[in-house]
């Protein structure tokens, strides 16, 4: 019998639900290739500055061609929570954590083990207590938790 394996997968982003969109691990220096050149004027040797906020990396370029119409671009990994500026990664990795019931402390060594960018055991607890619980804020969020549900 032949069995055809599928290794591969089409990838669909077909609702605005932050949690259901797909999410993959990517590696800087392959993500670095798509700022090869800048996107508008499409001139190479694009000066890149990269920065990390936990489990987001934020990208930010300058064109090297005085003629460009956009210069300067900044670019996320990952949209802000609904009304705040809290990277959705970073608040749905406390979400999951407390929702499985797991560990902090040993999912952050993991994702230290793999080289992953991982929140910090005081943003999970500040997570869970300011945006999960509820409590402690003098804003109200735009978003409830139960929109991950
Ligand atoms: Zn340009």
């Amino acid at each position: 019998m032949f069995y055809r394996l599928h290794f591969s997968f089409r990838v669909y982003v077909n609702d605005g639900n932050l949690k259901t969109q797909p999410k993959f691990v990517v590696f800087l220096p392959q993500l670095l290739e798509l700022f090869d050149v800048c996107p508008t004027c499409k001139m190479p040797g694009v000066l890149v500055e990269v920065k990390g906020f936990s489990t987001m990396v934020q990208v930010e370029t300058t064109c090297c061609n005085d003629n460009c119409v956009q210069k300067n671009r900044t670019w996320k990994s990952q949209p802000f929570m609904p009304g705040t500026y809290i990277s959705a990664g970073n608040l749905l990795l406390s979400f999951a954590i407390l929702c499985a019931g797991g560990c902090a402390s040993k999912v952050i060594r993991i994702f230290e083990h793999m080289g992953l960018g991982c929140i910090s055991l005081s943003t999970f607890f500040r997570h869970q207590r300011v945006c999960i619980y509820g409590t402690g804020s003098d804003q109200p969020l735009t978003w409830s938790f139960q929109t991950f549900l």
